[in-house]
């Protein structure tokens, strides 16, 4: 497997558990030519597993301060991922991962992968019980993501089917479901063309397979889209949990090559 970076990781800035050191010393040992950091953007909604200002800049101050003490042994980024509802960050990244974790129903911010039951709690209430409808309502403004944050990289695209393993509130075949997620990503793509392949839910024992799902994964190939791999990291033992198995996957929906991050630019590298 010769996927040898992950841009996607957390801190303890945020909603990480894993030191930003260890992080990188576990990408060393895993022999990564590059690892990046991606703190939450600040969500004064919800606060808790985001950055606030202060936070974010001793993030900024810890990350660059560990890239000097490691150049010579892994390429360092200080990267964010922006959602949708957040200002932009009081430091300039090196890439934006752009995502949508929350819909906005009007009167507040519901969190689509915080728990299930907080997403069936908001289903109930304000979409009369239909999941589906909370899907579309999802992808309404998830399409967004790359318009609004500027991204370089589009986050965790199906994030809203994070709790429904087996279909267990909706079914991601239904002609509504693929409808809207397809409508979505035909517009998205204009504003970004690099999705990330994440396995994040895998690693947190929610999904079997990584977002996007299949169908969005051939609809990317054919529409030129391109591929990054993340393991949404929040603690260094995940780090390129699966990646092997989404590269079959990446390769059956028909991609050869993906990107990584080397000396500041995206390269080309053969599945
Ligand atoms: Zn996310
Ligand atoms: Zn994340």
């Amino acid at each position: 497997m010769n996927i040898k970076s992950n841009l996607h990781t957390h801190t303890p800035y945020c909603d990480g558990s894993s030191s930003i050191e260890d992080v990188i010393l576990r990408a060393i040992e895993l022999g990564y030519e590059s690892i990046g950091f991606s703190g939450h953007s600040f969500t004064d909604f919800d606060p808790l597993p985001s950055m606030n200002n202060c936070e974010a800049e001793a993030y900024e101050r810890e990350v660059k301060s560990l890239k000097q003490k490691y150049k010579d042994k892994i390429e360092v980024y200080l990267g964010i991922e922006q959602d949708i509802f957040s200002p932009e960050p009081p430091f300039k990244p090196d890439y934006i991962i752009g995502s949508a974790h929350y819909l906005d129903v009007g009167t507040e911010k519901v969190s689509v992968d915080n728990t299930a039951e907080l997403a069936c709690d908001a289903v109930k209430k304000y979409f009369f019980g239909d999941w589906l409808s909370f899907a579309e309502k999802y992808y309404e403004s998830a399409k967004d993501a790359a318009r609004i944050t500027g991204c370089d990289i589009v986050g965790h695209f199906d994030l809203v089917t994070k709790f429904n393993e087996g279909n267990r509130y909706f079914d991601e075949n239904h002609i509504r479901y693929r409808t809207a997620a397809i409508d979505a990503l035909r517009y998205e793509i204009d504003y970004c063309n690099l999705f990330e392949i994440n396995t994040g839910g895998i690693y947190r024992k929610k999904r079997t397979a990584p977002y996007p799902a299949e169908f969005l994964l051939y609809e990317i190939n054919r529409l030129g889209g391109e591929i990054i791999f993340s393991s949404d990291s929040h603690d260094s033992a995940s780090l390129g949990y699966m990646f092997s198995e989404a590269v079959e996957i990446a390769k059956k929906c028909g991609f050869v090559y993906a990107k990584v991050l080397k000396n500041g630019v995206f390269k080309d590298i053969k599945l």
